[in-house]
Parts: structure tokens; C-alpha cells; sequence
């Protein structure tokens, strides 16, 4: 059933940081409000949000309160423990939905679930011991990657296998957390696709993007991506048939690699994604209106893209170097964030690329 909001309703977004943050000024375009629950003091979303509950996850009357107070939940972080989402959902409808979480919350579900439509992964194997991990190099073999199933992100949590003898190094690395060992895909570039699906279960999916990682952190991305049309294509229909499988309501960002034998999934992220900042200045609606449209159940926007940008991550020291790019034609968008410290993202900056 469509449920949509009316103009002054209250979005309640589990996490106070720079997604939330853009979630929360899109939101209020629209003439809603947003309510952030967030464990950390001064959240950069708290700045441009409504209200701010400070608590932790297991704080039952602050979720409870939080809970009545709002029309929809929705989240920018993919790791909220199972017990809150209990408590909350008893009290408002959360998009996307439990099995998107629980689904993206471990790369061992993840892969699987991927697989089960048909889409093409890294080959895997389960690494719940110490005793399965040699069976797991017979069968994968090196290179590798060692990921521990949940709570990775910018590329925490992994480790590297280049030849056998690594593979003791990189378990002990896991510190005895639940891990995958994944077959090393050989990518010739790293694309994503940020995907929307409404209430209605129509689809919108944004032109793919190509990313470039430093140091496990993405530090640009670029649309055009070098795609072939096909290939193009292809990945609006991965995006699509994971959205679809998940009966999902909002954005999606799915990260690709692109091969010789075709797109191989990396991963997909339930909710607004860093590759998807470029759609603020090369879109008429970006990303974060588009979630916030999707869970309220309003129409989505086509997500055309209307110039050629490359979007670029502000990551720690590059605050330092503001006046420049303040002195060039880029949109700055700043995460209110004061202190400065290595590989923290404090903004980005995108170009519109101009023919
Ligand atoms: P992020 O938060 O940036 O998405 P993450 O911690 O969730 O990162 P992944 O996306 O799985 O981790 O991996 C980070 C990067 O490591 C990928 O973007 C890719 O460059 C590289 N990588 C991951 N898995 C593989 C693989 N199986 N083969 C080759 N490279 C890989
Ligand atoms: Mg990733």
C-alpha cells in the first residue's frame, strides 16, 4: 500500500552524518522535517535537521520516543543492530526495508543472494575458522581478499592475499570475526549504479559512474563512465533486478566491476551512496530528493543527467586547499564537520566537465 506524506510529516533518519545530513536539506526542499537519532554528539546532520536524539541503539525509551515522534524511519548507515530495527518497526514503517539490511549487513548473504538472481560475483568462500580457511584457499586460490562478513567499510576489515603464505597474516588480521575469502576479480574499472524504487514499484535508475579508490577510500567519481552502450544497459538491469527482488522502496547505490566477461557485482549499499554526489549538480533531481521522494511515497523523478561531472571526495587535509577550490567554478558541498583528521571525508566538490 502507497502511504504518502503530506507536506510538515517527519522523516526520522537513523545516523547523524553527511548522507543524513543531504537527506535532511532535500527533505526539507520538499517541505518536510527530519528528525536524526544519532549515538554521537553535534551529528553533522544535526545542523540542518528539525530535531536530534542523542542516544544509543540499545536505549529503549529514546528509539520509543523517537519511534512515535515520526511518519517513516529511514537510515544512512547499514549497520543499526537487529534490536533496534524490532523496537522501531513496531512504531513506524521503515524503508528500505528489514531484508535489504539484513541482506547487505554480510557479505556472505549478500554473495549468496546475488548469486540466487543470476548475477555474477567474485568467486567466495565461507571463512567461520581458522580450520575453514585452508579448504577456502584450495578452492579459491591467490590472489585473494579476506573481508570479515559484517561491519566493513572503506575497505576496513580486509586484507589482502597475494600469494598462499599470506593467508595465516590475513586470518590473524580478521581478529577472529566471521570472514569471506573472495577470488581477486581482474576489473579493468570500478563503476556504480545508484538505483531508486518508488512505492509503486517503478524504477529509476541515474547513468552509471566510474570510481576511483585511494587508500580503500573513494576519491572521485565520473559520469560518462567508459562504458559500452550494452554495458550501460546491463548495469540498469542489475540495479533493477536487485531492487526488484528486495520489494525495495528508496536508493540504492550497487558497486560493479567491469570485465572482460562482463559486470560483476562488488556489493550494494541500501541507501544514498558517495558515488551518487555527482547527481546534486548533474541532475534536476539528485539522489538524496530521490530517496526521500521514494519513501514518502511521492512519484519519482526520471533521473536524468543534464551535464557531464566529476565528483571529487574533500578527504581529511584537502580541507586545507578550500580557498582553491573556492576560486574555481566547482559546487562545494561541506559537511559541517570541524575537526580534520586522515582518510575522514569532510566534503566533496563537483565539476560540471564542459565539451
Ligand atoms: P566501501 O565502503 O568503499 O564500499 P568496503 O569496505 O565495503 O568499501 P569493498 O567495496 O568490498 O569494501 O572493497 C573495497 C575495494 O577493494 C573495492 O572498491 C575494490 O577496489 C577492491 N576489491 C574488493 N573486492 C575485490 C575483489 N574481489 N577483487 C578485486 N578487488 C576487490
Ligand atoms: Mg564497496
Amino acid at each position: 500500500m502507497i502511504k504518502t506524506l503530506p507536506v510538515g510529516a517527519t522523516i526520522g533518519i537513523l545516523g547523524g552524518g553527511q548522507l543524513g545530513r543531504m537527506l535532511a536539506v532535500a527533505a526539507s526542499r520538499l517541505g518536510l522535517r527530519v528528525h536524526i537519532f544519532e549515538p554521537g554528539a553535534n551529528p553533522p546532520a544535526g545542523d540542518v535537521s528539525h530535531r536530534v536524539t542523542t542516544a544509543s541503539y540499545d536505549d529503549h525509551a529514546a528509539l520509543t520516543a523517537f519511534g512515535r515522534s515520526v511518519d517513516v524511519i529511514t537510515y544512512e548507515f547499514e549497520n543499526i543492530p537487529t534490536s533496534a530495527l524490532d523496537l522501531l518497526e513496531t512504531l513506524a514503517p521503515i524503508h528500505p526495508g528489514r531484508q535489504a539490511l539484513a541482506t547487505s549487513q554480510d557479505r556472505l548473504t549478500e554473495k549468496t543472494f546475488l548469486q540466487g538472481l543470476g548475477l555474477q560475483t567474485a568467486p567466495f568462500a565461507d571463512v567461520p575458522d581458522a580450520i575453514a580457511l585452508g579448504a577456502a584457499m584450495d578452492s579459491i586460490g591467490a590472489p585473494a581478499i579476506l573481508k570479515t562478513r559484517r561491519m566493513g567499510y572503506d575497505g576496513k576489515g580486509q586484507a589482502r592475499i597475494m600469494v598462499a603464505a599470506d593467508a595465516t597474516a590475513a586470518f590473524a588480521d580478521m581478529q577472529g570475526a566471521p570472514a569471506i575469502l573472495e577470488g581477486f576479480v581482474n576489473f579493468s574499472h570500478e563503476i556504480s549504479i545508484i538505483g531508486a524504487r518508488g512505492q509503486d514499484g517503478s524504477v529509476a535508475c541515474y547513468d552509471p559512474g566510474e570510481n576511483v579508490h585511494q587508500s580503500g577510500i573513494l576519491r572521485t567519481t565520473k559520469v560518462p563512465a567508459n562504458l559500452t552502450a550494452s554495458q550501460r544497459t546491463d548495469a540498469v538491469l542489475i540495479a533493477a533486478r536487485v531492487l526488484n527482488a528486495l520489494d525495495y522502496v528508496g536508493v540504492m547505490g550497487v558497486e560493479l566491476f567491469v570485465t572482460s566477461t562482463g559486470l560483476i557485482v562488488n556489493e550494494f549499499a541500501p541507501r544514498v551512496h558517495n558515488s551518487g554526489h555527482w547527481t546534486q549538480n548533474g541532475c534536476h533531481i539528485c539522489q538524496f530528493e530521490q530517496h526521500i521522494r521514494a519513501i514518502a511515497g511521492w512519484p519519482l523523478g526520471d533521473g536524468s543527467r543534464h551535464a557531464d561531472v566529476t565528483m571529487e571526495n574533500l578527504i581529511g587535509d584537502d580541507m586545507n586547499k578550500l580557498v582553491e577550490y573556492a576560486k574555481t567554478d566547482a559546487a562545494i558541498h561541506l559537511y559541517g564537520k570541524s575537526d580534520i583528521k586522515p582518510g575522514r571525508k569532510m566534503g566533496h566538490v563537483n565539476r560540471i566537465v564542459r565539451t
